[in-house]
């Protein structure tokens, strides 16, 4: 795998200036906060699709374990989409993020090496996407320093993912990367000048402590023609914001109640048997009351690109049984190419060692370029 020639990160990225102004951006700044990061949905989408040049994409995963439907349906598919129009694209495997809720990041290089894998059979491009390991991009951590200065101890302790996070970690102690997280975040984010990140909705706190870091560096070290160094980036939510897993809680990789994109059919059909749903027989959608069985519907419809009202309506007083059938019956068929492309990439693991490097190696030009401008204006140089 090559970079192709005019395509080379560094050079797409010109050292020293922010990208253009985006027009949801001038509208954010004018919003409530609360509402700014949650709006996305059509209004950026319409934007995207209008001027892709004009947004650069920053997403990730932690590497604690294979992809799930939620995952999938959440921020990978809209990752796809957004290569397709054109957008750039950068992908962080944020392997210093396992850290945060256990004491070993365990199976890293086979974890990290599982997520490229998903990624690749969902259909992202590596000649397009730059893939990389944020703990192989020293001056993207770098950042972290100057930005921590930015956030108050108070709003730390504030962000609601991350007492979601304690609520569910291993350890019997929180350590202080668990309260960084967002902050470090928000440097994946801005190293590269991201202005779209597509995520899942428990990543939104997260999003909005990246806008504000953003926001407070261009104001305390203003760039010396007058703009600021970072754009305020924005979350892009899919229809499936908050898939569930077989329990009824966020399905994540962590907590043993996830459908992996990699399972087999048979796997497949013994999770969503399992799933939670409830003891009203007649199926309908309605995510507010019926949280469990309208997220089964939602996966279903997803899988069918269909709307999820229609598909309820059919299953009608099937009950939960003919509802599990449905979901079981579209999730093994939609996935059944991705997961014949993972198993024939899976036999090349050189080539997405080699992925993960060729990405390092742009990022790294992108996080240098970006860090030499954060320590010029705030006069370090
Ligand atoms: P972990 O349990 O290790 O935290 P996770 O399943 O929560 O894993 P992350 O790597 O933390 O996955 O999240 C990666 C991205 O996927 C984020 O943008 C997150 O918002 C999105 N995402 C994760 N789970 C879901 C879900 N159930 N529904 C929709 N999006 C999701
Ligand atoms: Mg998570």
């Amino acid at each position: 795998m090559t970079v192709p020639a005019g395509r080379t990160v560094p050079a797409a990225v010109p050292a020293g200036r922010p990208l253009p102004a985006h027009p949801a951006d001038v509208a954010a700044s004018a919003a409530p906060a609360s509402k700014a990061v949650g709006r996305a949905g059509a209004d950026l989408d319409e934007l995207i699709r209008r001027d892709p040049g004009a947004h650069r994409v920053l997403t990730g995963d932690r590497p604690t374990g294979p992809l799930h439907l939620g995952h999938y349906f959440g921020t990978l598919q809209n990752r796809v989409r957004l290569q397709r129009l054109g957008v750039e694209m950068f992908v962080v495997v944020a392997d210093y993020q396992v850290i945060t809720d256990r004491d070993i990041a365990d199976r890293l290089a086979e974890h990290s090496e599982s997520l490229v894998l998903d990624y690749l059979a969902a259909g992202l491009d590596p000649d397009r996407a730059t893939i990389f390991a944020h703990s192989a991009v020293p001056a993207l951590n770098q950042l972290l320093l100057p930005f921590l200065s930015l956030v108050s101890v108070a709003e730390l302790g504030r962000n609601p993912t991350v007492k979601d996070e304690i609520a569910h970690s291993s350890q019997s102690a929180v350590n202080g990367l668990m309260f960084t997280y967002p902050v470090h975040q928000a440097a994946d984010i801005l190293f590269c000048k991201a202005n779209v990140v597509p995520v899942g909705q428990d990543q939104l706190p997260h999003l909005e402590v990246a806008r504000t870091v953003a926001r407070r560096f261009n104001e305390r070290y203003p760039h010396p023609d007058g703009t600021g160094v970072f754009p305020r980036p924005e979350a892009l939510l899919s229809a499936a914001p908050l898939l569930l897993g077989t329990d009824g809680g966020k399905m994540s990789k962590s907590r043993g109640n996830a459908v992996r994109l990699s399972a087999d059919a048979d796997t497949t059909a013994r999770l969503i048997r399992g799933a939670k749903t409830d003891s009203d027989r007649r199926i309908t959608y309605d995510p507010a009351t019926r949280p469990e069985v309208s997220s089964l519907v939602l996966l279903a419809a997803l899988c069918q690109d269909r709307a999820p009202e229609p598909v309820a309506d059919e299953i009608g007083d099937g009950g939960a049984a003919a509802l599990k059938r449905t979901v079981t019956e579209a999730v093994n068929e939609h996935f059944a190419p991705m997961r014949a492309r993972r198993a024939e990439l899976a036999a090349d693991r050189g080539y997405i060692r080699q992925v993960l490097r060729e990405g390092a190696e742009r990022a790294n030009a992108v996080a240098e370029a970006t860090l030499a401008e954060v320590r010029t204006v705030m006069g370090s140089v």
